[in-house]
């Protein structure tokens, strides 16, 4: 059964248009858009730095300039009115508690983006569901799992509270989106606060010369021009400077592309070279099908735990978490 069928839980507040959201003329695929819609029949991402995708929540509200092309709404709302597809509600913020428990399904370890189409600690998720989010990454401890958000300061309000055991963990990885020097460098002191093992930023679409960096504490840098119509050009000189400082302060460099109206063309080359530095993953046996079952069968109050208010308002119903996972830790005794 595809999702979009009923089992989604949209959230309060329905995408609204604001100074960001200018779409584009020409919708267009990008990469990561394909990748969502690969992801229905196939689990392998054209990320270039991830393997698959895992949304949990779909659909967002746009925060910042770096989501004026936000490529996630320029797939969604293409589908917006296409009654059983995953998309069928466009852009609009909505969980999805029939995925969360999809990566104790996956046979073979990844390398996870979460939500890809979404932002998890964007202000209408409760703190619940992140919770349960959470909950399935300790518990599915042998995938590396990669949360991006521009919601910074909740993010290190989380970290520090509630999820201190997720923040723990390394394997699973912290980031904060930045575009330019007004929205982005708050973000970065947020995270470096954040008390996480592994803190990443993606600076993509890099719209300015970021200038000075503090990358105490960020162990992993991303760096990407905006791509497809109407795409906000890079400078190289930019792309250089951020490269200059990772070297300097031991900061791993991935170069992801340069972006531009047809992204094929420029493609990801560097001074001669691609760059694709990422932090150390974890390499963990993946339980036999029987101890995945039993974890499926533990959890599942976590996925059923939400229900559908007549006003299609998100009540955290969530039951409580198994004693089995609430004690599991980052350490490699899963069970
Ligand atoms: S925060 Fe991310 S997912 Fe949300 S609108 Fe902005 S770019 Fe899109």
């Amino acid at each position: 059964m595809l999702p979009g069928d009923g089992h989604e839980r949209r959230l309060s507040t329905p995408h609204r248009p604001a100074d960001y959201t200018t779409r584009r003329e020409v919708p267009e695929l990008t990469t990561p858009c394909q990748n969502e819609g690969d992801a229905i029949m196939s689990l392998q991402s054209k990320i270039e730095w991830t393997e698959t995708t895992w949304n949990p929540v779909r659909g967002c509200v746009k925060v910042s300039p770096g989501c004026k092309h936000c490529y996630a709404e320029t797939f969604a709302e293409r589908f917006r009115g296409v009654l059983g597809h995953p998309y069928a509600d466009g852009f609009d913020p909505r969980l999805v508690p029939d995925k969360l428990l999809e990566p104790l399904r996956w046979s073979a370890a990844r390398t996870v983006f979460v939500n890809s189409m979404s932002d998890l600690f964007q202000e209408q998720v409760p703190d619940r569901y992140i919770e349960a989010v959470t909950t399935v990454m300790l518990g599915a401890n042998w995938h590396t799992y990669q949360i991006l958000t521009k919601r910074a300061e909740r993010l290190t309000t989380l970290l520090t509270t509630t999820l201190r055991a997720a923040a723990a963990a390394r394997h699973i990885w912290w980031g904060v989106s930045v575009e330019d020097k007004k929205h982005g460098m708050p973000r970065i002191d947020h995270l470096r606060q954040a008390p996480a093992s592994v803190r990443f930023l993606s600076i993509e679409p890099l719209l300015e010369d970021l200038g000075a960096l503090n990358l105490t504490g960020i162990h992993w840098v991303i760096v990407g021009g905006e791509s497809g119509p109407g795409a906000r050009p890079m400078q190289a000189s930019w792309v250089n400077a951020i490269k200059a400082q990772c070297d300097a302060q031991g900061t791993r460099f991935f170069f992801k592309q340069w972006g531009g109206v047809r992204k094929t063309t420029t493609g990801r080359v560097l001074d001669g070279r691609t760059y694709d530095e990422m932090p150390p993953r974890r390499s963990i046996p993946v339980p036999t099908r029987g101890v995945r079952e039993q974890m499926l069968h533990d959890l599942a109050a976590v996925a059923q735990g939400w229900s559908v208010t007549p006003l299609l308002q998100v009540r955290a119903q969530i039951m409580p978490v198994p004693s089995c996972f609430g004690t599991m830790t980052d350490g490699t005794g899963l069970l």
